[in-house]
């Protein structure tokens, strides 16, 4: 089996704790086929000055991540290793990612949605005074949005983000309380032809049944990521092999300079 995991954090990010070293001593410990390091980019938090986040929140220094990157890639042997990163989106960022992007030689870009209506869905703020149906529907309208991304970007990272830390005793975002905004969603993923992530780091994101409704409607194109802050390279890999195929699918997508790579499942 060829494991790969193209979403992992490393200590460039501000939540991450393990060294691209370590991370890819550890890919390689494990037999590892593919492996992208896609640390936080928040310009969604430092461009947009109306998104906030409860705790002091430290940006990447790209120019020490790229340098770190290349040095630990002249070790990465047999692994497909590659540079990536995790860019937190917001419309107000656009540009600055536009500029950002042109200046890096990424290869690979997870999309993502972190703030919803000014803050990260992450802690609780957003979640006092609206409700359930209120968030998780302006979580996903930012989904749909993020998806005219004018930036190159090639996986749409963690759907169901939102429900990580919500303080509900029901959290799931179900298909059917947002089949017309899921439906799009997914739609446009299709339509794009990016990958859409599958996502061990709390639990699997999106729910089995979105990434039914995904296949369903045609989609085909997915990608795994761990999530990884703290060695956690590959979690439930195998467990996410089997959902997928369960469902459907026989490749992963993997990307080098944003172009795919088909990887059967078995
Ligand atoms: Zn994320
Ligand atoms: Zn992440």
């Amino acid at each position: 089996m060829k494991i790969i995991d193209a979403h992992v954090h490393t200590i460039n990010s501000p939540d991450g704790h393990d060294t691209i070293k370590d991370i890819l001593q550890n890919a390689k410990d494990k037999g590892f086929y593919y492996l992208a390091t896609t640390d936080h980019l928040d310009l969604d938090l430092k461009e947009c000055k109306y998104n906030k986040t409860p705790v002091a929140w430290n940006h990447i220094d790209l120019d020490k991540y790229y340098e770190e990157w290349k040095e630990a890639s002249k070790d990465a042997g047999d692994i497909k290793f590659r540079f990536g990163i995790e860019a937190g989106f917001d419309p107000g960022a656009n540009e600055a990612y536009l500029e950002t992007f042109k200046k890096y030689p990424f290869d690979v870009v997870i999309n993502s949605v972190h703030f919803v209506d000014h803050y990260d869905v992450y802690f609780l703020n957003p979640f006092i005074f609206r409700s359930k149906k209120k968030i998780y529907r302006h979580y996903l309208e930012k989904i749909l949005a993020s998806l005219d991304a004018p930036y190159e970007y090639d996986i749409v990272g963690h759907i169901g983000y939102v429900t990580r830390n919500a303080p509900y005793k029901d959290r799931s975002l179900r298909l059917a309380d947002f089949k017309d905004l899921i439906d799009a969603i997914l739609k446009k993923i299709i339509e794009k032809d990016k990958a859409l992530e599958i996502n061990t780091h709390h639990g699997i994101l999106p729910a089995e049944e979105i990434l039914q409704r995904y296949y369903e409607l045609g989609g085909r194109r997915i990608s795994f990521g761990s999530d990884s802050h703290r060695m956690d390279i590959g979690k439930d890999f195998e467990v996410v092999c089997a959902m997928a195929k369960r469902i459907g699918f026989t490749h992963f997508s993997v990307y080098t300079n944003h172009i795919p790579e088909e990887i059967e499942i078995d």
